[in-house]
Formats: structure tokens, C-alpha cells, sequence
């Protein structure tokens, strides 16, 4: 064997996988070449549909069949062709032991009945004869290894004990336990934070250095695979479209399609600024607590919103940034009236809209609608597209069939879908398609404010940009004032005017989104910038902010950001720092905000 064939460690040749069904048979995957040398990193990006998923699960021999086919092809791992062996040979001696795969939700990976510590001592054991106690000692060390801390703790929890970012960290974990020469990890990243993201990918990167993993990285996003991929390829339709050392695909791109999927990660920063003084909404003193219905933890509140101020222009976007468990849903739920307040006010058009009447409130509601995070949960799959839109409709303004109908077809066009796709179920349309459905339902009885919570998080990059595009088109034909959560602030750098920056229930920056994006001033608006995947040839860029956020039942003492933020000085757990305006348009809560170089200064003053 020469010294080239010595390296591969995978080798993929000319598979074809088609799906079969009721209207014929589809070919998902033709790829003809694929090579992962040992201790590479291969990304393979593509959107939904594009058979990333049926690519790593023919390879783990986990392809459902039917509807799945392998119609040819050869995977060759280590030497061996893996299309020539037997279920049991796969079983006892592929998945799980020379390849393990990290899926995108660990909850439904992780056996919820058995705590961390036995699951991952049962694969130790698998692995060799080895003892009880130096199983645990392996355990606790490979959590310790995947950066939990206090991994001893960790290892007598349940799955549901842990946050998301921890239960990957955990899936991690039991893919080091196995010692698998190859890991597949299928967009381990999707349903996490953009903090913990990061987090999580930094770990990949020290874990390549340090053990030399071999990794195929499926992610539906381009800038993910920068952040620490040496090659790349880019499917699409089931096809390579191109392929390359990650510097080379991103500094000259060849196909058009790369050109797109690199366009769609750039980010507008140079926004116009909104010149409207007219107040739709305003918000003085809002809090919502939550009391805590563990028995050990009676009389305590979860403070989700914590006194927060805001002014909303009419056909303004506020964006509302910040991670899970910042409060940024609590916030606009309590706003929709979906939560009763514990203190403070919501004027909409000048109406205290707490004071209101059920009747009066019903009317207020019409104005002011949601859409929701996810469409494929959001809408449901029973119902026709017809009936989704006009639920609202039928609620508000009973239209007669004809009329309603007749606006079903109009919102539909208004979105850019075909009047004719109201007979259709929402399984027969994309993650983007259905988002659209869903913003036409929104848009139904006219609001004049929308809640976009995490509307482009479920959807791939190429759909979200064109979903971002329709919002701010909608926006500038029917004058909507616009509320968008997102804990990407990327997302939110394209459609919002201002940014309001959210942590443990308080506003810790807001300001115009172009001055923000400028010169971020908060710590933890500095370090959310820079959990944001880029697109960067060299790799870097990619920083994550220590620790997770704390509990709002007991926010630290002064700043609520201190024990994260590495500019604390002593003042900073004692005291909150209140709002400073700069300007008139940018407030920042932080003691240091206005020291020329505040940040090395003061650090270096207060800590002396
Ligand atoms: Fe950091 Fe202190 Fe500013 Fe809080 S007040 S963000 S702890 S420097």
C-alpha cells in the first residue's frame, strides 16, 4: 500500500441512492469521488434535501429501505468495503465503535432514563475489560475532556438535568468513549445558541488538534465550515457541484451556487436610518416574574423580564437579540398578552393594553400578530394551506367563502407563493415555503405590529436570505412595525433598524443597529458578535464567551454579566450599572462605558 492510500481513512466511490415512491423513482445522491484522509476535517455543506443526511446515513448503513435504494457504488473505510458486509458486521463492528455519528438533537440520542455517567461507563465497557471504577475514572475524564465543568456532577445527571450545549458535549463524549477512528456529526450545531455554537465548534477544533479526529462535518451553512473544515464540498440536488480545500472554494469560488451560498452569509451593514418619531408601542417598567414550583425553591421567582424600557416608531424593526433564556420571548409574550404582567405598562397606540377589556383586548390582538419559529410546527400538517391562512380570518372578519378565498389567494401572491398552493398541505412545501405560509396567516387581518420569533433559525441559509428579503419588502408596502427576536445577529443586522440586546431579563445595549454593528460597546454584546460564524479564510475569528448564562431565579449580584465578562472589576458585583445614553440614540449598561479605551484602562486601574 503506497503512502497515499495509507492516509485515506474513507473513500467513497460513484454512489448512486435513489428514493423510491408511489410516483417513481428519484435519485437523491450521485456522487462520484469522495476522499477523508485521516485526521481531516471534511465539510459537506448543502441546503435541506440536498443528501447530506442520506450520504452520512448510507455510510453508517442506517439508510431506511424502502424508500431508500443503494443503486451502486462502493464505501470503502479503512481498506474494507462496507456494501460487501453484513448487518451484524456493521452492528458490532462499524456504527458506534469504528464510526460514531453526533446528531442534531443529543435529547433524542441520549437515553433519558440512564444518567450521563452510566451511559457513557456502558460504552467504556463495550470497548474493553475493564473495571467499574476505571470505567467511571475514563468517564469523569472524558467529560472533563469535552470541557464540562465540574464533570463529576455531570456524571451522576440526567439527560433533561443538562442544557443543550451540555448534552452535546455529552454526545461528544460518548463518540471519544467509542474510540471511533470517524466521526459523523450531522449539523451538531442547529438547535444551539450562537454562543454555544461556538463553544462547541472551538471544542471540535482542540479535540482535531489534540487527538487528531477525523470528522465529517455536515452543516447547511457555509461560514460553520470555515470556522475549522480543511476541505469542503458542496452539494447540491444530491450532486457535487464543487469541492476543495475550504481557502481555495471561498477565495475563488467556482460554481454558482458557491457564489450564492457565499453571498447569502454576507451580512448588510450599512443600513439607512429610520426617521420616524411616531410611537407605536411603548413599554415603561416591565417586569414578569415567575414563581418556582419546586418545593425546595418555594417563594422564589424566575425574574424572566426585569424592568425593561422601550419605544417602538411605527414601521420600525427592533431587533431582539441575546441567548436562550435571556427573556426575549417572555418579553413579547407578555406584550401579545399571552403572559399577565408583575409590574410595569404596554401602551399600544397610547392604550394601556393591560387595562383593556376582554372584548377591547380581542380588537388589540387583531393588531398585533406572531410568527413563529419553527413551520413545520407552527402550521398544521392536517389542515390546508387554505384553512391555515384563513383561521385568523375566520376568527376576526367571518367573510363570506367567495371573499375569503379570494384573500387567502391575495396573501399568498403578497408572499410569493401561487394563488393555487391553498390546496395543498403544508408537507408539500420547504422550510422556507411553509415560513411563508406562515407570516401570510400573520398578515391575514391586517396588523399593524408582527413578532418574528427566530423566524429563519429552522430554515437553511439560501431560504433565509430570501425570507429576510420578503420581510423587508412586506415591511416597506404595508408600513408593518416589526418586533424580530433572534439570538443571530446577523439576521438581525439585515432587517433591524435598532438592536436591543437582551441578558438575564434586563436591555443591556440598544441603539441603531448600524452604530452597533460599528462598535458593539457592552462586553456581552462584543462577545456575541463574536460567537457569529464568519466566513473566514484563515479559520479565526470564532471566539465564545465563557460559561453559561446563570439561573434567573438567582441573577449574580450587581452587573448580571460579571461572572462572564472579562473586564469585571470589583465594582461590577456590588452594583447594576444603570443605562448610560450616548448620543441620544445608544444606551449601554456597563461601568465602563465611557472611558476613552475602556476596556484595557479601567481593567487595569481598578484590578491593580
Ligand atoms: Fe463587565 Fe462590569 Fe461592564 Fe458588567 S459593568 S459588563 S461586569 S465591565
Amino acid at each position: 500500500m503506497n503512502n497515499t492510500e495509507a492516509k485515506k481513512l474513507l473513500e467513497i466511490k460513484n454512489l448512486v441512492v435513489e428514493k423510491h415512491s408511489i410516483d417513481g423513482s428519484l435519485k437523491v445522491l450521485n456522487v462520484d469521488d469522495i476522499v477523508l484522509n485521516r485526521g481531516e476535517t471534511l465539510g459537506i455543506v448543502g441546503e435541506s434535501g440536498a443528501g447530506k443526511t442520506v450520504l452520512a446515513l448510507t455510510i453508517l448503513g442506517l439508510l431506511p429501505s424502502p424508500p431508500g435504494k443503494i443503486v451502486s457504488g462502493r464505501i470503502i473505510l479503512d481498506g474494507v468495503d462496507l456494501r460487501q458486509q453484513n448487518h451484524s458486521y456493521m452492528h458490532k463492528d462499524i456504527r458506534g465503535h469504528k464510526v460514531a455519528m453526533i446528531f442534531q438533537d443529543p435529547m433524542s440520542t441520549l437515553n433519558p432514563v440512564f444518567t450521563v455517567g452510566t451511559q457513557l461507563m456502558n460504552v467504556i465497557k463495550k470497548e474493553g475489560h475493564i473495571s467499574n471504577k476505571d470505567a467511571k475514572l475514563k468517564a469523569v475524564e472524558l467529560l472533563s475532556l469535552v470541557k464540562l465543568p465540574d464533570a463529576d456532577t455531570v456524571f451522576a445527571k440526567y439527560p433533561h438535568q443538562l442544557s443543550g450545549g451540555q448534552r452535546q458535549r455529552v454526545i461528544i463524549a460518548l463518540a471519544l468513549a467509542c474510540k471511533a477512528e470517524l466521526i459523523i456529526a450531522d449539523e451538531p450545531t442547529r438547535n444551539l445558541d450562537v454562543t454555544i455554537q461556538a463553544s462547541i465548534l472551538l471544542l471540535f477544533k482542540e479535540l482535531q488538534q489534540k487527538i487528531g479526529l477525523t470528522v465529517l462535518f455536515i452543516a447547511n451553512n457555509l461560514a460553520l465550515v470555515s470556522a475549522f473544515c480543511d476541505n469542503v464540498i458542496i452539494l447540491r440536488h444530491g450532486c457535487i457541484v464543487e469541492r476543495g480545500c475550504v481557502k481555495d472554494v471561498l477565495i475563488n469560488p467556482q460554481a454558482e451556487y458557491t457564489k450564492l451560498l457565499i453571498q447569502s452569509n454576507k451580512h448588510n451593514d450599512s443600513k439607512k436610518i429610520f426617521n420616524n418619531n411616531e410611537i407605536l408601542l411603548k413599554v415603561k417598567g416591565l417586569r414578569k416574574y415567575f414563581p418556582v414550583e419546586k418545593a425546595k425553591q418555594k417563594g422564589l421567582f424566575v425574574k424572566a423580564v426585569d424592568g425593561i424600557d422601550l419605544n417602538v416608531k411605527k414601521g420600525e424593526i427592533i431587533g431582539i437579540v441575546g441567548e436562550s433564556g435571556c427573556g426575549k420571548s417572555t418579553f413579547v409574550n407578555t406584550i401579545l398578552c399571552l403572559h399577565a404582567p408583575t409590574a410595569g405598562k404596554v401602551y399600544f397606540n397610547d392604550e394601556d393594553i393591560f387595562s383593556l377589556s376582554k372584548n377591547e383586548l380581542r380588537h388589540v390582538r387583531k393588531k398585533i400578530q406572531i410568527v413563529f419559529q419553527d413551520p413545520y410546527w407552527s402550521l398544521d400538517p392536517r389542515w390546508l394551506v387554505r384553512d391555515i391562512i384563513a383561521e385568523p380570518l375566520r376568527v376576526h372578519e367571518h367573510l363570506t367563502a367567495a371573499n375569503e378565498l379570494y384573500r387567502v389567494e391575495e396573501l399568498l401572491t403578497l408572499v410569493g407563493l401561487k394563488p393555487e398552493d391553498a390546496f395543498l398541505y403544508p408537507h408539500e412545501f420547504s422550510g422556507g415555503e411553509r415560513q411563508r405560509i406562515a407570516i401570510a396567516r400573520a398578515l391575514a387581518v391586517n396588523p399593524e405590529l408582527v413578532v418574528l420569533d427566530e423566524p429563519t433559525s429552522a430554515i437553511d441559509v439560501m431560504s433565509q436570505s430570501q425570507i429576510l428579503k420578503l420581510i423587508e419588502s412586506l415591511r416597506q408596502s404595508l408600513g408593518l412595525t416589526i418586533l424580530l427576536i433572534s439570538h443571530d445577529l446577523g439576521v438581525v443586522s439585515q432587517l433591524a433598524d435598532r438592536i436591543m440586546v437582551m441578558y438575564l431579563g434586563k436591555i443591556v445595549e440598544l441603539g441603531y443597529t448600524n452604530d452597533i454593528f460599528k462598535e458593539p460597546l457592552h462586553p456581552y454584546t462584543k462577545a456575541l458578535f463574536n460567537s457569529i460564524p464568519r466566513i473566514s479564510v484563515d479559520g479565526k475569528g470564532l471566539q465564545a464567551i465563557e460559561g453559561e448564562i446563570p439561573s434567573a431565579v438567582s441573577p449574580p449580584s450587581g452587573c448580571r454579566f460579571h461572572p462572564r465578562c472579562p473586564y469585571a472589576i470589583t465594582r461590577c458585583a456590588g452594583s447594576e450599572p444603570v443605562a448610560v445614553s450616548l448620543n441620544g440614540t445608544h444606551e449601554v449598561s456597563c461601568f465602563l462605558v465611557n472611558k476613552l479605551n475602556p476596556w484595557q484602562e479601567e481593567t487595569t486601574n481598578e484590578n491593580a
